[in-house]
C-alpha cells in the first residue's frame, strides 16, 4: 500500500484503529524529519585532535619521539605526553557527549503534539507518532503535524510562511481548486506539515509524513542552518583566543629565554616552551560554557521550565521585567461562582453550598448554561475554567445544559474569542421563536441601559471586582422569525439579564515568588484579559500592585501615545483588558528603557509579543503550539513561580561560568609567571613538560568541569540583574583573578627556592617536587573559596558531591605520582623527606586561606 492508497480507508468519525496505525507505521515509518547526519566518532576524535592544545601536545610527542630516536633520550617522555593527549581527547569527548545528550533530551520534551481521532476517541499525541491515514483535528493555535487533505473546515486559516514565505494566512476550503494548483499556496484544500493554524478549525486526513511532506523536501535546507553560538559562548571563545595567544607567546618567550641563558639543549628548551603553551591554553574554557548551559538546561527541565533556545538561559538571568498573565499563571485557574446578580433583583445573592438557588438565579443560570461549551463527564472535564465553573454550579443544583437545551436547541454559535471577550449562541425555542444569547465581559456586551441602571450595574460590578471576582455578564434578544443576517450583526441592543462573579484564588506560591523577584531586582507586572478592578484586587493580594501604582486598561493604553506610555510605564503594575498588540507595546516600551523583558503568552495572537520579548514564555498546559513555537521557554506547569526558578537557574549558570573562568585562567597565568620568573632569576625552568601537563589536565580541567554542576547560591537572587553586556571581569572577578595569580606566583617561587636552596644544597629536583605538590594540590583545593561567593562553610564544601569525588580522585593520582617510584621517575619527581612533605602539604593551604581572608575583607567592605 502506498501513501495514497492509505487515505481512502480512513473513516472520519472513528479514525484509524490501533492495528491500522501499527501497519501504517510499519509501511511509512515515523513522522520525523531526518536530522542532519550525526558526526561519526572518528570525526569527533579528529576534531578534538585538531584543537590547538592537542596540536601543541602532538608536536611535543613527535619532538620527544624524535629525541628518543635520534639522541636516545628515552621513551618515557613521548609515552607520558602521548597518554596525556589520549586523556585530553577522552575528557573532551565525554564533555561533548554529556552536553549533547542533555540537549537531545530537551528537544524530545518540547516536541509539539497533535489531536487525532483513533479507535473512535479523540486523543493528543506527539507529532512524531502521527501516521498516514490518521484523522487529525486542527484548531486555532495548532501546528499542522503532516501533509493531508482537508475534509471539514470551519473558518480555517493557516499560516504557511514556513513553506511559502507568505506572511498572510491562507483561507482553507474542502473544495479542490478548479485549475490545477501550481504552488503550495494555491492548494487551498490541503494542509501542510509545519504550518500553523491561526483561526478556525478543520479535520484532515494525513496523506504524507516525515521526509515525504513538503517540508521534508526542504528539510536538507533547514538542516544546513549552522549552530549559533550563544553570546556567552562567543565571549568565552574570544577570551580563550586571547589566552591562547598569550600562552603561545609565553611558550616562545620561555624557549628564547632558556636558550639565551643556555639552560639546556635547544630541544629541551623547545619542549618546555611547548609544555608551557599547553598548560596555559585554556582549552576547557569554551567547553565549560556549553556544559554549564546544558547541565543548567537539564536541571531547569526537571523543574518544569523547558528552554527552547540556549541563548535564553543567559538572557533569563538578566531579566529586569517579568510581564505575566494572570489567569492560570498567577492564579490557580480553578474558578467557582460565589455570587450572582439577576438584573430583576435589587441585590446580588451569595452562592452558599447546600442552599437552593432562587428562581431568578436559575433563570439567569439557564442563559449562561445555554451559552456554554464546557463539558464535565465524571472526572473528565473539557473547556475553559470560566465555563467549567458554570457547569459545576449547574451540577451542584441538579441542572445541566442538556436540560435547558430540550426547550431551546442550539442552532448556531460564535465561539469565545479573546479579542471580543464574548461568546454568542443562537437557539430555536419550542414556541417557534428564536433566542440569541451573548455572555462575556460586561464592558463588551452590546446592551443599552438607562443612566440610573448603568450606574447601579457599574456599582455592583465594582463590588464584585473589588473582591477579586471575575465578572461575566449575560444578555439576550428574542426574534419572532429566523433572521437571515449573520449572527454577529444581530448582536446589538440586547436585553441585559445579570452577572456572575467567579473567584480564582492566587496560586499559593505566587506571592512568595513575586517577593523573590523583587529581592532579585525584578519587577513583576500583571497582564490580563480580565477587568481592571478584578485584576488590581488580585494583584494587590499577590504583592504585584502597591498603593500609588497604576492599573491600566486596554482603552487607557489606546489613548496614550508612545511617549506617554514611556513616562508612565514605571508606575504601571497591572494591565487589564489588553490585546496582543498592547502586549507588544508594553514589551517595546520597557526595552526602549534598556530593560530586559520576559513576557508570557498562550494564544495564537500572543506569538508576536513572545517573539518581541527578550524571553518569550509559553504555557505548556494551556498554551497553543503556535505560542510554544514562538517562545524561548515553556512552563510545563504554567506556574509563575517556575519563571522565578528559571531566573535563578539562569543566574547560577552565569555565575558558574564566571567561577570556572576565575578558577582556570588565574592559575594559568601563575604558571606563566612562575616559569618566566624562575628563568629570569637564573634558576632555570622549575617544572618539566610532563609535570606541567599533568597539573593542567588533573588540577584544571576536571575540577573546572564539575564546577558546572555547582548548585546556585542564595546571594545570586538577592542582587539586581547583571546586564547581559557587562564585562566578565567586572564585579571584582578580574581583581580576584589577579590576586590568585599573584599568590601562586610568589608561593611557588618561594617553595621552589626553599626546597632547592634552603632545605637542600642546590637540589633542584627536590625543589621541583615540592613545587609540583603545592601547585597541583593547592590549585585543586582552592576551588572551594572560588565556588562560593559568600564565606566558606562546611555545608557549602559538601554541597557538590561530584566535584568532591572528582577532586579526591585527582588528588590521589597526584599523590600516587609523587609516591610510587616508577611513576615518580616517569614524571621527573624525587623522594621527599618527612619535613619536605609537611612543608609542601601545609603550603598548599596558603592560597585557600589567603583567598578566603581576601573575600571576607571585601564582603565586609561592600557591606
Ligand atoms: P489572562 O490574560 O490573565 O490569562 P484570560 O486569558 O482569562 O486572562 P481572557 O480569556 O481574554 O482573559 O478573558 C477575558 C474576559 O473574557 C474575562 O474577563 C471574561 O469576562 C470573558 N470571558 C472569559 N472566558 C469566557 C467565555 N468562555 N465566554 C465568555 N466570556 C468569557
Amino acid at each position: 500500500m502506498t501513501h495514497n492508497d492509505r487515505k481512502k480507508t480512513t473513516d472520519l468519525k472513528n479514525g484509524l484503529s490501533s492495528a491500522e496505525v501499527a501497519s501504517s507505521r510499519e509501511q511509512c515509518g515515523n513522522n520525523i524529519l531526518q536530522e542532519a547526519k550525526r558526526e561519526s566518532i572518528w570525526k569527533k576524535i579528529f576534531i578534538q585532535l585538531t584543537e590547538i592544545t592537542s596540536l601543541i601536545l602532538l608536536f611535543a610527542v613527535f619532538l620527544s619521539a624524535y629525541m628518543a630516536l635520534s639522541f636516545d633520550g628515552g621513551w618515557t617522555k613521548p609515552i607520558v605526553i602521548g597518554s596525556i593527549v589520549v586523556l585530553n581527547v577522552m575528557i573532551g569527548l565525554y564533555q561533548e557527549h554529556s552536553a549533547e545528550k542533555s540537549l537531545a533530551a530537551l528537544r524530545d520534551l518540547s516536541e509539539p503534539t497533535a489531536q487525532v481521532i483513533r479507535d473512535g476517541t479523540s486523543q493528543r499525541i506527539a507529532i512524531s507518532d502521527v501516521v498516514v491515514g490518521d484523522v487529525v483535528t486542527l484548531n486555532a493555535g495548532d501546528q499542522v503535524p503532516a501533509d493531508g487533505a482537508l475534509k471539514q473546515v470551519k473558518g480555517l486559516t493557516i499560516d504557511e510562511a514556513i513553506l511559502t514565505g507568505e506572511s498572510e494566512p491562507v483561507e482553507k476550503t474542502t473544495k479542490t481548486p478548479e485549475t490545477a494548483p501550481v504552488s503550495i499556496g494555491d492548494q487551498v484544500d490541503k494542509a501542510f506539515s509545519g504550518t500553523l493554524v491561526t483561526q478556525g478549525s478543520g479535520i484532515m486526513i494525513v496523506s504524507a509524513i516525515g521526509m515525504k511532506t513538503e517540508i521534508g523536501k526542504i528539510a536538507d535546507l533547514l538542516n544546513t542552518t549552522k549552530k549559533h553560538k550563544t553570546a556567552l559562548q562567543q565571549r568565552l571563545s574570544r577570551l580563550s583566543l586571547i589566552m591562547t595567544f598569550i600562552a603561545i607567546a609565553s611558550g616562545v618567550l620561555i624557549f628564547f629565554l632558556s636558550t639565551l641563558h643556555d639552560l639546556g639543549s635547544p630541544i629541551d628548551n623547545l619542549m618546555i616552551g611547548v609544555s608551557l603553551a599547553v598548560a596555559a591554553v585554556p582549552e576547557t574554557l569554551p567547553v565549560i560554557v556549553t556544559i554549564s548551559l546544558s547541565v543548567g538546561v537539564q536541571k531547569m527541565a526537571q523543574r518544569n521550565a523547558i528552554i527552547r533556545r540556549l541563548n535564553s538561559v543567559e538572557t533569563i538571568g538578566s531579566v529586569d521585567i517579568i510581564a505575566s498573565d494572570k489567569t492560570g499563571t498567577l492564579t490557580q485557574n480553578e474558578m467557582a461562582i460565589t455570587r450572582l446578580w439577576s438584573f430583576s433583583n435589587e441585590k446580588p445573592e451569595n452562592i452558599e453550598s447546600g442552599q437552593a438557588l432562587s428562581d431568578s438565579a436559575v433563570e439567569l443560570m439557564r442563559l449562561f448554561a445555554l451559552d456554554t461549551n464546557a463539558i464535565i463527564n465524571g472526572k473528565h472535564a473539557e473547556g475553559d475554567a470560566t465555563e467549567l465553573a458554570i457547569i459545576r454550579l449547574l451540577q451542584q443544583h441538579q441542572l445541566s445544559r442538556a436540560h435547558f437545551e430540550k426547550d431551546a436547541p442550539r442552532i448556531n454559535e460564535r465561539p469565545f474569542s479573546s479579542e471580543k471577550k464574548t461568546m454568542a449562541t443562537f437557539h430555536k425555542l419550542n414556541n417557534g421563536h428564536f433566542l440569541l444569547i451573548v455572555k462575556g465581559a460586561l464592558d463588551k456586551l452590546p446592551i443599552n441601559l438607562s443612566k440610573a441602571d448603568n450606574k447601579k450595574l457599574s456599582r455592583i460590578h465594582d463590588e464584585f471586582a473589588n473582591d477579586a471576582l471575575r465578572v461575566l455578564g449575560v444578555a439576550y434578544r428574542e426574534f419572532d422569525d429566523q433572521p437571515q443576517e449573520p449572527l454577529e450583526s444581530l448582536e446589538v441592543e440586547l436585553t441585559f439579564a445579570g452577572i456572575i462573579g467567579l473567584i480564582d484564588p492566587p496560586r499559593p506560591e505566587a506571592k512568595k515568588a513575586v517577593t523573590q523577584a523583587k529581592e532579585a531586582g525584578i519587577k513583576t507586572i500583571m497582564i490580563t484579559g480580565d477587568h481592571k478592578v478584578t485584576a488590581r484586587a488580585i494583584a494587590s493580594q499577590i504583592g504585584i500592585y502597591q498603593d500609588g501604582d497604576l492599573a491600566v486598561s486596554g482603552s487607557d493604553l489606546s489613548k496614550w501615545n508612545d511617549q506617554m506610555l514611556a513616562e508612565r510605564i514605571d508606575k504601571a503594575s497591572v494591565f487589564a483588558r489588553v490585546s496582543p498588540e498592547d502586549k507588544i507595546r508594553i514589551v517595546k516600551a520597557w526595552q526602549q528603557k534598556g530593560k530586559v523583558v520576559a513576557m508570557t503568552g498562550d494564544g495564537v495572537n500572543d506569538a508576536p509579543a513572545l517573539k518581541a520579548a527578550d524571553v518569550g514564555i509559553a504555557m505548556g498546559v494551556t498554551g497553543t503550539e503556535v505560542a510554544k513555537g514562538a517562545s524561548d521557554l515553556i512552563l510545563t506547569d504554567d506556574n509563575f513561580a517556575t519563571i522565578i526558578e528559571a531566573v535563578s537557574s539562569g543566574r547560577t549558570i552565569y555565575q558558574n561560568v564566571l567561577k570556572a573562568i576565575e578558577f582556570l585562567v588565574s592559575v594559568n597565568f601563575a604558571q606563566i609567571f612562575l616559569m618566566v620568573g624562575s628563568v629570569l632569576f637564573g634558576w632555570g625552568v622549575p617544572l618539566i613538560a610532563e609535570q606541567l601537563l599533568l597539573i593542567n589536565v588533573l588540577a584544571d580541567g576536571i575540577p573546572g568541569f564539575y564546577l558546572s554542576r555547582e548548585p546556585g547560591e542564595k546571594r545570586a537572587m538577592q542582587q539586581p540583574p547583571i546586564p547581559s553586556d557587562q564585562s566578565i571581569f567586572s564585579n571584582g572577578v578580574g581583581m580576584r583573578m589577579f590576586t590568585r595569580s599573584a599568590i601562586y606566583t610568589v608561593l611557588t617561587l618561594t617553595i621552589y627556592a626553599l626546597g632547592r636552596f634552603l632545605l637542600t644544597d642546590n637540589n633542584s629536583p627536590v625543589g621541583a617536587t615540592m613545587l609540583f605538590l603545592t601547585l597541583a594540590l593547592g590549585s585543586m583545593i582552592d576551588i572551594y573559596p572560588i565556588k562560593v561567593r559568600g564565606p566558606l562553610t562546611w555545608s557549602s564544601i559538601r554541597s557538590n558531591s561530584t566535584l568532591n569525588i572528582a577532586l579526591l580522585v585527582a588528588a590521589c593520582i597526584i599523590l600516587a605520582v609523587a609516591l610510587i617510584p616508577p611513576l615518580q621517575s616517569s614524571f621527573g619527581l624525587v623522594k621527599l623527606t618527612g619535613l619536605q612533605w609537611v612543608i609542601s602539604l601545609l603550603a598548599m593551604f596558603i592560597p585557600t586561606i589567603l583567598l578566603e581572608i581576601n573575600k571576607k575583607i571585601h564582603l565586609r567592605l561592600s557591606k
